[in-house]
């Protein structure tokens, strides 16, 4: 549920910037410190109103504060929105009067893409900020994160495969891939080289033009319903929010659901249905922190196999979370936001202190 009342969602920070020169129209929202810096993306979009937009960044700074914590980050969460229509207003001018709206935090918030900004728009960004993360490769940055975000989601996998099946892998099982974009394609790779069969589909034809050329032992299907419905072990979401309704959850033949897209469950309920089918679901805010891992990492100056290690690790933090889930009789999703919630209260009262 989300709500534009930042004192009932116990944000830390919420910072409105206008720039009236550019037409700038930003939020940003910071939830939690307690783990250091907030990190998260700056999304560019045309809300309805200023409302909308409020409540999303509350929501998706919150989001974030749990990803990180979970992904090991000393870092806490933030967000911010553009409030505008990308293709009419982005400007130099616009993305540079932005970045000083960041500075002026002083570092308590970093940014990083999301919908609607790009690695270009970091490098604008960074020419007024220290405080950013996505950029270029060129500019020391750590380029397209879709790239750990599949590894990480590979990762998560094999735990949850793991916990049904007993073995940490996912040769002979059938994955069914839903999108074939940035991460799909990676995703795609890791399962082929690991034994799997691939199911998968797209609504974009250039993509299945690429499976077709590139993975043809990929077996493809007409749409994400023709996949459910299919006969695989894994369901991997990867497209866009909202896959797992309470008919998707009814006709789902997987055993387990892992993927790369945010916002899997349409409402909060659906960890319920999936638990009361039987269906183990491995947090997609646990599964996909490769991205951020990877975007984090240039804040220590970017090493990109210190950061595919720690995107390993999303291995080990998942088969925890399902462990935490059976001894405490709840879904994943609910041991998954306890765990963050402990490690939010444990070492952000210790940094309190010192
Ligand atoms: P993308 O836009 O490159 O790919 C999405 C793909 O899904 C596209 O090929 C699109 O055609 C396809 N698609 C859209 N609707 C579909 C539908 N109904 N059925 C089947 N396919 C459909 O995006 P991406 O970067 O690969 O990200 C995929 C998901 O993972 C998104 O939800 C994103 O928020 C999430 N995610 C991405 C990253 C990252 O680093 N890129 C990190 C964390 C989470």
């Amino acid at each position: 549920a989300t709500t534009d009342d930042p004192e009932a969602t116990g944000h830390e920070q919420v910072v409105f910037c206008q720039d009236k020169q550019t037409g700038l129209k930003a939020i940003i929202g910071i939830y939690s410190t307690a783990l250091g810096p907030a990190l998260g993306g700056t999304r560019f979009y045309p809300y309805d109103s200023e409302e909308a937009a409020l409540a999303d960044v509350l929501d998706l700074s919150r989001g974030m504060a749990y990803k990180n914590a979970l992904a090991g980050l000393d870092l806490g969460g933030g967000k911010a929105v553009i409030w505008g229509d990308p293709e009419q207003v982005k400007s130099e001018a616009l993305l540079r009067a932005y970045g000083r709206f960041v500075e002026s935090l002083g570092g308590r918030y970093y940014t990083a893409c999301d919908v609607g900004t790009y690695v270009p728009d970091m490098d604008v960004i960074a020419r007024e900020t220290r405080y950013v993360t996505g950029r270029s490769v060129e500019h020391g940055g750590a380029g397209d994160s879709s790239i750990l975000t599949a590894w990480g989601v590979f990762q998560g996998m094999r735990a949850a495969a793991e916990h049904v099946w007993g073995v940490p892998t996912l040769r002979g099982r059938r994955v069914g891939v839903a999108g074939l974009g940035k991460v799909g394609k990676y995703l795609v790779g890791h399962l082929s080289e690991d034994g799997a069969e691939v199911v998968a589909t797209d609504v974009n034809p250039r993509a299945l033009d690429w499976a077709r050329t590139t993975h043809p032992e990929v077996h493809l299907v007409d749409d994400a319903t023709a996949l459910v419905a299919a006969d695989i072990d894994v369901y991997a979401p990867c497209a866009l929010g909202g896959a797992l309704d309470d008919d998707t959850v009814a006709a789902l033949r997987a055993k387990v659901v892992a993927g790369a897209a945010n916002n899997q469950l349409a409402h909060s309920g659906v960890e319920k249905l999936l638990a009361d089918r039987g269906i183990l679901y491995a947090p997609d805010y646990v599964v996909n922190a490769g991205g951020v891992i990877q975007v984090a990492d240039e804040i220590e100056g970017f090493d990109f196999e210190r950061a595919k290690l720690r995107a390993t690790r999303i291995y080990d933090t998942t088969r925890e979370i399902l462990r935490l889930a059976d001894t405490d009789g709840v879904p994943p999703a609910v041991a998954a936001d306890r765990l963050a919630e402990r490690r939010m209260a444990e070492i952000g009262r210790l940094r309190a202190i010192h």
